[in-house]
């Protein structure tokens, strides 16, 4: 009989996992196994808020590919992928080539939601990637350097579009960042304007109003001014318009109100919500035998409260894992799993040492969760690459 071919699409935390669990449960000689991705790196989207305001060397948040799947038989193709033919088991890439496949697994990940807000791609920066992190880093440092030879105040207005977890995160690493680059480039700490947009009545909603709270004040104290209950309704070379008619007048807009799936989904023809195919138990497209997808690019329903689960690299992973125990089960016999999210809790970085988070029933701040939050970025590591790549990647914990 022919080797089945095997291909997975992409190489963040869904697609990396099940390349790295794939070869344990099937032989050289039992598939074919290739990875997409349209880099040669994966990367630690969960860290990226980081490398964007400049605390952290962009090289740390990303590894090559061929450094991870090393030893391992899996091929790698570099390419960025275009469209699935779930009619025809064929995947296509930009640059023309065609890919066969008998099992796909899809896992490209999200790409920014603007809810219809105008100039959004024109006039912010929302690539919440390796490239994306580095520019920013790149503008904001000079916009400091900038402001001292043409003092505008719009070069030192920030504006964060959104506070959810992205959003704080990023305004917790911000916000450690300006008081250096204050000293670095001779501008004085009050010159410096960070605003916080968010159209709900409150940051972080949905989740605990004590740690929310503290994230506010926390952020607050170091200078980040909220606007609650405000939608951003356009973004425009100057700034941003708020709905009501104020304008804040700002060189810098960093847009972060949430995600769709990637436009693969919409392009393959797969019944979607927002780029998001509502999978079937098992993880596989609706309609399809041999098509699976995961991470961001799917949609799963929690039967508590009857919502999406919230995109997550925590689920992507663990959905890696399934797909690849559903794959071995085709292949060579046997049930087919139901994936079950095991939800371990939320944790997000506040800058420096602070953070919050609730793990189980606990709820945690300052440097408690900030020590839970730096295991969590370590265990992620240690799933991919085992302790080679956290004692090369990894971060300090204390
Ligand atoms: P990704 O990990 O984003 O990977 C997608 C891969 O596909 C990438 O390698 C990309 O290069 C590749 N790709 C994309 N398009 C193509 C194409 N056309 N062709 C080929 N390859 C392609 N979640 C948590 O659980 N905990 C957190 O603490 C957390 N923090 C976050 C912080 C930030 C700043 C952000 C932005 C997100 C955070 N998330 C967090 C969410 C989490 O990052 C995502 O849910 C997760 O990355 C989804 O995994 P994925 O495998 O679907 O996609
Ligand atoms: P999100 O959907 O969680 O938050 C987006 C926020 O933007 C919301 O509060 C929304 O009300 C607001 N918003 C929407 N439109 C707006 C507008 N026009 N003007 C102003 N505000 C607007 O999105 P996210 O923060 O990008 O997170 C994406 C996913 O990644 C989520 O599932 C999140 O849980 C996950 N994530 C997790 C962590 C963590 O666990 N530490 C960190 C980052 C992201």
């Amino acid at each position: 009989a022919m080797k089945p071919n095997i291909l997975i699409l992409g190489a963040g935390y869904g697609g990396m996992v099940t390349a790295a669990k794939i070869t344990k449960e099937l032989g050289p000689n039992e598939a074919n196994i290739t990875l997409v991705s349209k880099h040669d790196y994966h990367y630690q989207t969960t860290w990226l808020h980081e490398p964007a305001a400049g605390t952290l060397d962009s090289d740390r948040t990303r590894m090559p590919v061929s450094q991870l799947i090393g030893g391992k038989k899996i091929d790698f193709v570099l390419g960025e992928v275009e469209q699935v033919h779930p009619e025809e088991n064929k995947v296509s890439l930009s640059n023309g080539e065609q890919l066969d496949y008998d099992y796909v697994v899809v896992a490209v990940g999200a790409i920014p939601e603007t809810f219809g807000v105008e100039g959004v791609f024109e006039h912010s920066f929302n690539q919440w990637t390796v490239n994306g992190a580095r520019e920013l880093k790149e503008h904001t440092e000079y916009m400091f350097a900038k402001y001292n030879n043409e003092p505008k105040d719009e070069y030192l207005t920030f504006v964060v579009a959104g506070a959810g977890f992205t959003g704080i995160e990023y305004l917790g690493e911000l916000s450690v960042r300006v008081p250096e680059l204050c000293k670095k480039y001779d501008v004085p700490l009050n010159k410096v304007k960070i605003y916080c947009v968010e159209a709900a009545p409150t940051a972080l909603p949905g989740f605990d109003p004590e740690l929310v709270e503290y994230a506010m004040n926390l952020l607050e104290n170091r200078g980040v001014e909220f606007k609650i209950g405000t939608p951003i309704s356009e973004v425009t070379e100057n700034g941003v318009t708020l709905k009501g008619g104020e304008e804040i007048n700002a060189e810098t807009v960093i847009w972060a109100t949430g995600v769709r799936g990637n436009p693969i989904i919409e392009k393959s023809g797969f019944e979607n919500m927002r780029a998001r195919v509502k999978v079937e138990k098992d993880l596989r497209a609706p309609g399809y035998e041999n098509v699976f997808i995961i991470g961001d690019c799917s949609l799963i329903i929690n039967e508590e409260t009857e919502r999406p689960y919230p995109p997550t690299a925590q689920i992507a992973m663990q959905q890696g894992e399934t797909v690849v125990k559903n794959i071995k089960a085709l292949i060579k016999g046997g049930e087919l799993q139901e994936f079950k999210p095991d939800i371990k809790g939320t944790v997000a970085s506040l800058g420096g040492k602070e953070a919050i988070g609730v793990v189980g029933d606990k709820k945690l701040f300052g440097t408690s969760a900030h020590f839970m939050k730096k295991m969590i970025d370590n265990r992620a590591l240690w799933i991919l690459g085992g302790a080679g790549l956290v004692l090369k990647k990894g971060k300090n914990p204390f």
